[in-house]
């Protein structure tokens, strides 16, 4: 995530009341950081709403609060209350209320009063379904959100993640340009629309999806956040969405109607199960690190100070630089998370997350959140960011930190090794890296070929960035190039190659994914990448208008040729379990690196029908100098598979082996049975 910092609704949600729904103005009550701990916590799964025969069914925990009421509304907003509930103490923390009646369609918010001050109305922190702007928490019944054959869909089934090709992809960006072709742009709709073509002809939205080959989407946040004002839609506002404000309810604006609270849980469920149905997964981007407010936010509304970590005089710390750090090594917290992810794969079906700045959360609490999610369903995967945004009181032995990887278990994390020594230095536009023709990132790209697992002919001391093994397997390695944070694999080639040409720069592109999709580890995309999308050169593209972040998919025919590319590039690690291995000491005995002087090439061999492959042995030669490498590759009857920016899974036609140019900036890539 880069920066989204404190934008956001706070003042318009406040305007918009006609309710008394002021912020509180003294400052909220204050704890020791220690006292924490000792606070009662509640376990239970029926928080905050229950909809059973015997009535509705209120719970909130807040063990310091000295009164809590439930509102009852008829609408979403805009209106008075039509009851109010006085709550009763409950058991560990809670606070209770009951109405003999079914509540569906009514709207509900919290009232605690803590310190002596009767703060703002909140959601609560468990709202499933949400109104306009997730101001006030609906009561819905779930069961008719569920499309047709629900019961009965699940994700692909895959082993490990490193089976998985991931497709990181915004809503906006995939089906927002007029020349998308689908009807429902910028909507959880827009992945449901079967046979959707460009303007020009070509396959978008979930048939290019297909066609390209990937195995799960990465979605962008898609629970309710803050930025993006709900009730004008028609403003066209665009946002990252790293501004959590309802974690357990899908956002409005990906809706048709926000305002309605059971169309958001339906759209969202019809998109994953198109996705499924089309054999695609599903990985939600989850931000449980920090809230898009402070004393405002839903935490803070309901238990005051808990769900936080503070600096020794009381304020906020900040390792998000969002201006505040959530607290996992806290009870209710850590169960918070769990069960928010829980609920994700129970209910709608997820089949992976991805945790931004992960490095946030502690070690114990990861490792929780992967074990239980295997328990619903083994092919779900976890991975993250392991680091953070700024300093955490949090001590760094107990952050999931990608250094720290190998404590977890079934959590991965983003290589940032291979990431930087591909293409030059993520936050140094000019920089340019192995695949661009700077010298010195030989080691590093090799570090990236090894998945950071231990390797006999892998120097550590010479990586650009971690300087030692960090990872246990391969399977706990994400290998990616560029994501939705820093510039484009488009934009940085253009930045770092002035005067090259566009199709100098496709080739450098088609090098640099070369490496990562033959990588070991898992491999994760930029969705556009394919079709060479750019973002105008902006880094930091969080609230910029479509015209910068939307995918121009006339793109796919102009360069038809790197589609094809990628397709082919993905049908190869798709096709072969070489690429694929699972352990470190299969990487260390299969694996094995060519002597080479020359600057800017890297080569290789993975042998012994590794994983099983039908292929004894497959030669890859990296070169990322702008003068031809000649290879030695011994006798045999190969096939060769990429070769000058070219590259086919079935293969290009064969070669004797011998001496071989690799041209500049381009992969050779050789495979034999024998
Ligand atoms: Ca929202």
């Amino acid at each position: 995530m880069k920066r989204t910092f404190k934008a956001g609704l706070v003042l318009s949600a406040v305007l918009a009341g006609t309710v008394a729904t002021q912020a509180q103005t003294q400052p909220l009550p204050r704890y020791m950081e220690s006292e924490y701990a000792s606070w009662p916590t509640y376990g239970g799964q029926d928080l905050e709403l229950k909809v059973d025969a015997s009535g509705t069914h209120f719970t909130l925990w807040s063990p310091k609060a000295e009164a809590v009421q439930v509102l009852i509304y008829d609408t979403d907003r805009n209106t008075a209350p039509v009851d109010t509930l006085q709550m009763k103490r409950g058991q560990n923390g809670t606070w209770v209320a009951s109405v003999p009646q079914q509540l569906y369609g009514k709207f509900y918010t919290f009232r605690v009063t803590v310190g002596g001050q009767q703060l703002a109305e909140t959601p609560g922190v468990w709202a499933k379904a949400v109104g306009t702007n997730g101001e006030r928490a609906a009561i819905i019944d779930f069961a008719t959100t569920d499309p047709q054959g629900w019961d009965r869909d699940h994700g692909p089934a895959i082993e490990n993640i490193t089976d998985a090709v991931i497709y990181e992809m915004h809503h906006r960006d995939f089906s927002m340009h007029p020349s998308s072709g689908i009807v429902n742009k910028g909507k959880f709709l827009a992945l449901t629309e079967p046979q959707t073509r460009s303007v020009l002809g070509d396959a978008t939205g979930i048939d290019h999806l297909k066609e390209l080959g990937v195995t799960h989407v990465h979605i962008l946040p898609s629970y309710d956040y803050n930025s993006v004002d709900e009730s004008n839609l028609a403003s066209n506002q665009y946002n990252w969405g790293y501004d959590p404000y309802n974690y357990n309810a899908p956002e409005g604006s990906y809706s048709t109607n926000p305002a309605d609270p059971s169309v958001r849980v339906r759209e969202m469920k019809e998109m994953v199960k198109a996705l499924h149905d089309a054999g695609i997964g599903v990985v939600m981007d989850v931000v449980y690190n920090h809230t898009a407010n402070n004393d405002d936010s839903n935490f803070s509304l309901t238990a005051p100070g808990y769900y936080y970590r503070h600096r020794a005089d009381g304020s906020y710390s900040d390792a998000s630089g969002c201006g505040n750090e959530t607290a996992s090594e806290r009870q209710q917290m850590r169960d918070f998370i769990v069960n928010s992810v829980k609920y994700w794969a129970n209910e709608y079906h997820i089949d992976g997350f991805r945790f931004d700045l992960m490095a946030i959360h502690d070690i114990e609490t990861m490792n929780e959140v992967a074990a239980e999610l295997k328990k619903i369903n083994p092919s779900i995967f976890v991975y993250g960011e392991g680091w953070t945004a700024g300093d955490s009181p949090l001590p760094a032995e107990k952050r999931a930190l990608k250094e720290n990887v190998d404590k977890m278990t079934g959590i991965a994390v983003f290589s940032d090794d291979i990431r930087d020594a591909v293409k030059g230095h993520y936050s140094n536009a000019a920089d340019r890296g192995f695949a661009t023709g700077k010298p010195g990132n030989e080691e590093t790209v090799k570090i990236g070929i090894v998945a950071s697992t231990a390797h006999p002919q892998v120097d550590y001391r010479k990586g650009n960035n971690s300087k030692f093994a960090y990872a246990g397997a391969p399977t706990e390695i994400i290998n990616y190039v560029s994501c939705h944070d820093d510039l484009t694999l488009t934009d940085k080639l253009a930045a770092s190659m002035p005067g090259s040409t566009e199709a100098q720069r496709q080739r450098a592109a088609r090098l640099a994914q070369t490496i990562v999709f033959t990588s070991q580890g898992t491999p994760f995309m930029f969705a556009g990448e394919e079709v060479f999308r750019d973002k105008k050169g902006v880094h930091n593209s969080y609230k910029s208008p479509d015209s910068v972040n939307a995918i121009d998919w006339t793109l796919k025919n102009k360069n038809a040729e790197q589609f094809d590319y990628y397709r082919e590039l993905i049908k190869l690690r798709k096709s072969h379990p070489a690429f694929r291995m699972t352990t470190a000491r299969d990487i260390a005995k299969n694996i094995v690196f060519d002597k080479i002087t020359s600057p800017n090439v890297v080569s290789y061999s993975i042998r012994n029908n590794a994983n099983g492959d039908e292929w004894k042995e497959i030669k890859l030669v990296f070169n990322g100098s702008d003068a031809p490498f000649v290879a030695k590759v011994p006798r045999g009857e190969w096939l060769v598979i990429a070769r000058d920016g070219r590259i086919k899974a079935d293969g290009l036609g064969t070669s004797k082996g011998g001496t071989i140019v690799v041209e500049p900036t381009s992969a050779l890539i050789l495979a034999r049975r024998q």
